[in-house]
């Protein structure tokens, strides 16, 4: 029998700082850890952005953990391409303490309040989510499909989820956003002990935001924003829209509306104007909410993970 091992990452991006500080100055000075049977180890992702207070040095280091990137790690230059893989050297399957579950805390600039995000439909990240879902009622975000944007560090884990905790400044330390840090932590921490212990119940469905796609700002011939966030939806993360809501307003006061062809009548957008997404050309993401109903096959992966 393998023992458990959880890692908590916070900082992977190095300008959110309210989790870095939080396992920094309480969890790790706290008698938490305690209370639970299996090992918790805890790190910063990017300690080089965090020391300096920005985003990455090279590169996002949360596209960094792909197979073609790793594979070169040792020509790169970029230091995020070395850190992934001295991350994945230091806590993946063949280290010294491979962890079974990865949680890596962000913060945003957008008002999404708390949620958690999955890479894919990996059983045991849907069965880890359904049981958060369960307790705190959390949106989950499925990103899926989406070619332009991968290597997420959580994907290199078994199981590995994103917590996502807006609105809050890039830099900015604000109580709020570590009081749901410290709360999303415990209950995820609540839950593999329960499962540890045989003592659990799985809800029988669990609902997701599937993504679907992301836009850009609207650009003039030079590639310039020339059309910025309707004051309308600023704001207004999870709340559906239908085709004709205002999206941008240029500074002539025109405006431009959802109206896509790929998409469906109505949607429910999330990551609305992320001060990190304008370098990526996203002003915003439009998902679509779905049930999909326990499968037996996830609780059981989950088991086996934490067995
Ligand atoms: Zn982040």
């Amino acid at each position: 029998m393998s023992r458990t091992e959880v890692l908590l990452v916070a900082g992977t991006h190095g300008n959110e700082i309210n989790a870095c500080w939080f396992l920094n100055q309480v969890f790790k000075k706290s008698e938490l850890q305690e209370k639970y049977s299996f090992n918790i180890s805890t790190v910063i992702g990017n300690p080089l952005a965090f020391e300096k207070g920005v985003r990455y040095i090279d590169r996002d280091l949360n596209r960094s953990f792909s197979s073609r990137l790793l594979s070169q790690f040792s020509q790169s230059r970029e230091y995020e391409v070395k850190r992934a893989k001295e991350l994945i050297d230091l806590y993946g399957s063949h280290s010294k303490k491979p962890c079974q579950i990865v949680l890596d805390f962000h913060s945003t600039t957008a008002a999404m309040g708390t949620c958690i995000v999955i890479y894919g439909r990996r059983s045991n990240d849907l069965a880890l989510a359904s049981l958060i879902q369960s307790r705190l009622g959390i949106p989950i975000y499925l990103h899926e499909g989406d070619d332009e944007q991968i290597g997420f560090l959580v994907e290199k884990w078994p199981c590995g989820l994103v917590v996502e905790i807006g609105p809050v400044a890039q830099g900015l330390l604000d109580y709020k956003i570590i009081r749901s840090t410290s709360t999303v932590l415990e209950t995820c921490l609540d839950e593999i002990q329960k499962i540890k212990n045989g003592d659990f119940t799985f809800p029988m469905s669990l609902d997701i935001h599937k993504h679907l796609g992301s836009i850009d700002f609207p650009r003039d011939s030079d590639g310039n924003i020339n059309g910025i966030v309707h004051p309308q939806i600023q704001g207004k993360d999870w709340i559906p829209i239908t085709k004709g809501q205002a999206l941008f307003i240029n500074s002539n006061g025109e405006e431009k509306f959802f109206n896509f062809d790929n998409m469906p009548e109505s949607v429910i957008p999330v990551f609305i104007n992320e001060a990190a997404y304008l370098e990526k050309g996203i002003a915003m993401s439009f998902t679509t909410k779905e049930q999909l109903l326990f499968e037996k096959s996830w609780s059981e992966d989950f088991y086996e993970l934490l067995a």
